[in-house]
């Protein structure tokens, strides 16, 4: 549940519903909305949910007691109706511009994140990737640089001055990855890693959350409350496709996310078209269906030769390929505008679960 206070609510009184939420063993969390104060109550409420919302309501200061529908809270909408911005160095995820990363799946050199940075960044590309630590399906591929990898991301960062973001896949990673990146992403196979969702939680860094391929929406905001519960507001959403039974994609984008997520929750969201489809010539369409349907922007992996790329080159454009991609993404992002505001997503009614037909 949420306590809206009233817009000449003072501190003390403020203080006094924290005290009253701290002594029934649940947290409160502070929302500073546009004109008055919103302390959401999060934790096990259970029963005594209708005697806490009275004692709540016969406090100084409190203009109203509601309780949160979504089992996702500091995520939702309901509580926080205001879009999250992320502000990263000078980049802006979630303000309606558009945020296009770009980069090689893997770093494979000094040389070749600088040839393939030095394409993107004049053809527009916002926030600067390369996988560092990487998730490899089998243990024989290519597992990344590491630290060295890490260390040539932070040189183009100094170089270029756009943020950069790269994957942390352990909680005794977080320190040093967020030593020289950005922005810490989380990916697919490790959406429900809770200890290392924890652990991003305590970073000041923000933090891409990409949907693991088997989860729901709803287990995605869930992993996405566990980092906002735990510290760290600036979370980003990133939907990189599913699994499904069709196999001419590498996964099924579900472009339907897009528009349900900015209904649902306040947080950005990005669409990786790459990983989604696993299909060089697939990711223009897509790039573009996803900022059609909302998306703050994309994330897509380019790399200047991608058929001797060490990973992901068949789902890599080229430069030239991204810098045409980038011409057509701005025409279809001047047209779109910012969907978040649609009057008809906080209006629809949204069923969770099917629709029963098939
Ligand atoms: C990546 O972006 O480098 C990556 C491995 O993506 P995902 O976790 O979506 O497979
Ligand atoms: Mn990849």
């Amino acid at each position: 549940m949420f306590v809206v206070m009233n817009a000449a609510a003072s501190q003390a009184e403020a203080n006094a519903v924290k005290s009253l939420i701290l002594a029934e063993g649940l947290v409160p969390y502070d929302h500073v909305g546009a004109e008055r104060l919103v302390i959401a109550v999060v934790g096990e409420i259970g029963a005594r949910k209708p005697v806490l919302i009275s004692r709540l309501e016969a406090l100084g200061g409190v203009e109203s007691v509601t309780p949160i529908s979504r089992p996702f809270k500091l995520t939702s909408r309901e509580f926080h109706p205001e879009d999250t911005v992320v502000r990263i160095l000078d980049a802006v995820v979630g303000d309606g511009s558009l945020t296009v990363m770009a980069g090689p799946c893997s770093i494979e050199s000094r040389e070749q994140l600088r040839e393939t940075v030095e394409g993107v960044v004049a053809a527009g590309a916002t926030i600067i990737r390369g996988g560092a630590f990487k998730p490899r399906t089998s243990p024989y591929s290519f597992q990344g640089l590491g630290v060295e990898g890490l260390r040539y991301l932070a040189e183009e960062r100094e170089r270029t001055g756009l943020p950069v973001i790269t994957e942390v896949m352990e909680p005794n990673q977080v320190d040093i990855v967020a030593e020289y990146a950005d922005i810490l992403q989380i990916g697919t196979r490790n959406m429900q890693n809770y200890s290392l969702l924890t652990a991003v939680g305590r970073v000041t860094r923000p933090v891409m959350l990409k949907r693991g391929y088997g989860a729901t929406i709803e287990e995605w905001l869930m992993a996405a409350e566990y980092i906002v519960s735990s510290g760290n507001p600036n979370v980003i959403l990133c939907e990189r496709g599913i699994r499904t039974f069709e196999t001419y994609t590498r996964n099924t984008l579900d472009l339907a996310a897009v528009p349900l997520l900015h209904h649902l929750t306040h947080l950005p969201v990005i669409v990786d078209p790459s990983h989604a489809t696993g299909k060089r010539w697939l990711i223009k369409p897509m790039s573009l269906a996803g900022v059609a349907a909302g998306a703050d922007g994309i994330m897509v992996e380019v790399h200047p030769r991608p058929d001797e790329a060490l990973s992901d080159g068949e789902q890599s454009i080229t430069i030239a390929q991204f810098a045409e991609l980038m011409v057509s993404l701005r025409a279809i992002h001047a047209q779109v505008g910012d969907l978040h505001g649609d009057p008809v997503l906080p209006n629809a009614v949204l069923k969770v679960g099917g629709t029963g037909k098939l």
